[in-house]
């Protein structure tokens, strides 16, 4: 029990007497007037309320019939009131706080969205079962076959050594056959290798005639393949994008977008591109396994620079595509996660310089 000293008034008028209130761990408020004969003024179970809470004021207690009790000690505080009173006050007397928050809150965004979604979701993603994975690569195989790909034009002949390359890689590495698939499609946009989620990847027909004479460079695309889904990084990717939809949708209160966003995740996977950290491991997954089928790293550089120079020549096509949708352009800039680093980007000749530099084994 809490007893506090104070001043009853009366509804509606001036009259006012020193009184005393008691506050039971029940809720139930007993109102003393402070006379000889201690006579009972107020007893209310819990229909009281609190006044608002100024800083520098008493909060006073407003019963149903209008009475007030005001505490003599102005920085007294009822220990029923709620979180959100306490809060407010303690905002309006830290206005400094209130103003850093304006920066801090930006920032906390930027490092959510930045660092913690991604240690997060990167971590999540050894939960997610397989069959998550299986649905959202043949989901993409199916956006892809119907907007990107048609059926690959190469001759059997071409498919099946390719086939028996790939089957090397996968038996070498003792990688899941049951997981791992190779297809072939015929891509408009030239040369490239992608990699989903479940274990499928995609040669176009494009790179296929391209690194004919360099199988050895085909290895190197195809190891950089396996780099990513070996590193789960589609699955990272959703997993990112569909923790920050959820972040922006609990703080702006748009739950019902972000549900639209967390089934099309799927979707979503084809308008993400990989990270640079992400191409790195992939490369690096490369490097490393090169050597394994007596391969030296210097053929992922060779592939690299077998890509930019087949793009480079159609490059002024990527760029005049204007008359497609910015959805459609950010799709196929995810693609070409091959060449979203072309020979103007630094990165590319790095990429070449840091094959070229390890040493063979
Ligand atoms: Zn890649």
């Amino acid at each position: 029990m809490i007893n506090i000293s104070g001043t009853y008034q009366l509804a509606g008028g001036a009259e006012a007497y020193p009184a005393s209130a008691m506050l039971y761990e029940t809720g139930q408020l007993v109102i003393q007037q402070k006379t000889s004969d201690e006579k009972l003024i107020e007893s209310w179970p819990d229909e009281y309320i609190y006044g608002t809470v100024i800083p520098g004021l008493p909060v006073d207690i407003i019963f149903p019939d209008g009475a007030l009790f005001i505490p003599d000690d102005s920085s007294f505080r009822w220990p029923a009131m709620s979180n959100k009173h306490r809060l407010a006050e303690w905002l309006e007397s830290h206005w400094l706080t209130v103003l850093a928050s304006i920066v801090i809150v930006p920032l906390f965004l930027w490092g959510m969205v930045n660092y913690a979604l991604p240690a997060a979701s990167h971590a999540a993603v050894a939960f997610i079962p397989d069959s998550v994975a299986e649905s959202m690569g043949e989901q993409t195989l199916y956006i892809l076959d119907k907007t990107h790909f048609d059926p690959s034009e190469l001759s059997k002949q071409q498919q099946d050594e390719v086939t028996e390359q790939w089957q090397n890689i996968i038996t070498k590495l003792e990688l899941p056959e049951s997981k791992y698939k190779l297809h072939f499609r015929k891509f408009g946009m030239g040369a490239n290798a992608m990699a989903l989620p479940d274990g499928s990847i995609i040669v176009t027909d494009d790179i296929v005639t391209l690194m004919e004479q360099d199988p050895n460079a085909l290895t190197a695309v195809l190891l950089h393949e396996i780099g990513h889904i070996e590193h789960k990084h589609s699955l990272k990717l959703v997993a990112q994008t569909t923790a920050t939809t959820m972040l922006f949708a609990m703080m702006f209160g748009d739950i019902e977008g972000a549900g639209e966003l967390i089934l099309g995740a799927g979707t979503g996977l084809l308008q993400s591109a990989f990270s640079r950290d992400m191409e790195r491991e992939a490369d690096e997954f490369s490097h490393q396994n090169l050597p394994k089928f007596n391969i030296s790293p210097a053929a992922f550089a060779d592939a690299m620079t077998l890509l930019v120079n087949s793009h480079v020549s159609d490059h002024s096509d990527l760029d005049s595509d204007s008359n497609t949708s910015d959805a459609v352009d950010e799709i196929e800039n995810s693609l070409n996660h091959w060449l979203q680093y072309l020979s103007t980007h630094p990165d590319t000749q790095e990429r070449i310089d840091t094959a070229r530099n390890i040493e063979g084994h």
